[in-house]
């Protein structure tokens, strides 16, 4: 075991704050992920410092969690919400309130863990200001992002150089799927270190409740064919196309239909305008007494909404990982996913769900239907779907094998500086 100074370690999310409500307009799988790492990492007996940047007045600075992990708010740019895309002019000033924070406290970070391309700028600037050893997640990657959105951001020359840069210089970078590695390589750059950590899930949480159960509690009548949608509002989550799916007559036509929509959105923001042109295609299709809006859902109460449901649906045109896949997944609940990114790794087609293509209504309606058919496989999907996130995606399992990947570096370092100078 290390000393306890040695087992320290930063985990920046500029963007991503760990300690806010999850499920709204840009808080979603990165802030989960940075929160549950570094839980987890407190747990293994790390000492956690997760830094954002503070975006109101309101909230604290520092946030106790449990034992031995703390949100820390720094300060960097308006103490206001702001678009990530207008976010990176702040970096050098989260960079010297990083480094101010660490002379205050006495500390310097030997490990600095950067979540996002934002957050990777400022690994690699805080790289050159001390010895540390740098680790990133990208959680998105510009290169494949910009293939399937319509505007690209002014931004975007900028994201990609920063990409390319930190997979060429970061000490390691932590892919999520093979198929993000895969991404990197074929679309980044075939230099630097790349090893595969997945996301994890809470799978105490998720999978704790019977579907009777569930039923019950959230109102639901036993004999209701419930599909599942549950994540942000945003045009890339393909909202629309699991719409027009549920709309097309082999799933409309089945009987106690309902589709539960759960995801928080303010009106007149960008998720709040992506919710109300749902509600317009739900209007349009005379979906109104099968589609429910369930607003924004905490983790706990979202394991009896993942428990209640026949299905849950990741319609995603694009989706790195996708948490959503693996938490209902964890409730024994099958998943249809879009054959794209992290969710070709998560889901296994035929075995803990199935995989269709994306933006394709027809298709993932065939699918819908295929899983409402036929109760008896649809039950041998659960419990194949809950077998494969307890062996591969949970919290715990995921820090343990980060923590192996940091004590690695950092022998690596030691060895280092144990040889003679020429
Ligand atoms: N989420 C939540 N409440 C909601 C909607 C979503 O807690 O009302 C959580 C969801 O459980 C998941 C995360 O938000 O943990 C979404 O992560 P995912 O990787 O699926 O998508 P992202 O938002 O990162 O694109």
């Amino acid at each position: 075991m290390l000393p306890n100074n040695k087992r320290k370690i930063a985990l920046i999310s500029v963007h991503g704050d760990p300690a806010i409500d999850i499920g709204k307009e840009e808080a979603g799988g990165q802030n989960v992920y940075v929160r549950k790492v570094g839980e987890a990492l407190a747990r293994l007996d790390w000492s956690v410092d997760m830094f954002t940047r503070r975006s109101s007045q309101e909230q604290a600075e520092i946030v106790e969690h449990n034992y031995n992990c703390r949100t820390i708010r720094l300060t960097a740019g308006p103490q206001e919400f702001v678009r990530r895309q207008k976010i990176f002019e702040f970096l050098p000033e989260f960079v010297t309130a990083f480094l101010k924070f660490q002379r205050e406290q006495q500390i310097t970070y030997p490990l600095i863990h950067t979540n996002y391309w934002l957050s990777a700028w400022v690994g690699m600037e805080l790289k050159k200001q001390q010895s540390c050893i740098h680790l990133h997640t990208y959680h998105s990657l510009g290169a494949v992002k910009y293939k399937s959105v319509k505007n690209i951001p002014e931004i975007s020359q900028t994201r990609l150089e920063v990409e390319k840069e930190c997979l060429e210089s970061a000490d390691l970078i932590v892919a999520t799927s093979p198929q993000e590695q895969e991404h990197m390589r074929s679309l980044v750059s075939d230099k630097g270190n790349i090893t595969v950590i997945p996301c994890g899930t809470d799978i105490a949480n998720f999978g704790r409740h019977s579907r009777q159960d569930s039923r019950v509690k959230l109102n639901i009548e036993p004999e209701a064919k419930v599909v599942l949608y549950v994540g942000r509002f945003d045009p890339r989550k393909g909202i629309e196309t699991l719409v027009r799916a549920v709309g097309l007559n082999e799933v409309k036509k089945q009987p106690h239909l309902k589709l539960i929509i759960v995801g928080g959105s303010t009106p007149g923001k960008k998720d709040g305008k992506e919710k109300a042109r749902i509600e317009s295609i739900v209007k349009e299709l005379g979906l109104e007494e099968v589609v429910l809006f369930a607003g924004r859902i905490e983790h706990t109460e979202l394991a009896y909404y993942y428990a209640a449901a026949d299905v849950c649906v990741v319609p995603s045109h694009y989706e790195p990982f996708g948490l959503v896949a693996i938490e209902a997944m964890a409730s024994g609940t099958p998943v249809i996913a879009s054959r794209v990114g992290g969710l070709k790794f998560t889901v296994v087609d035929e075995l803990t769900g199935l995989l269709v293509p994306p933006q394709d209504e027809q298709a993932l309606a065939k699918a819908i239907a295929r899983v409402l058919l036929y109760p008896a496989w649809s039950r041998q999907l659960e419990k194949d779907a809950r077998k494969r996130v307890e062996s591969m995606f949970s919290w715990d399992g995921v820090a343990e094998q980060l923590q192996q990947q940091y004590l690695e570096q950092l022998s690596e370092v030691e060895q280092e500086s144990l040889l003679p100078t020429s």
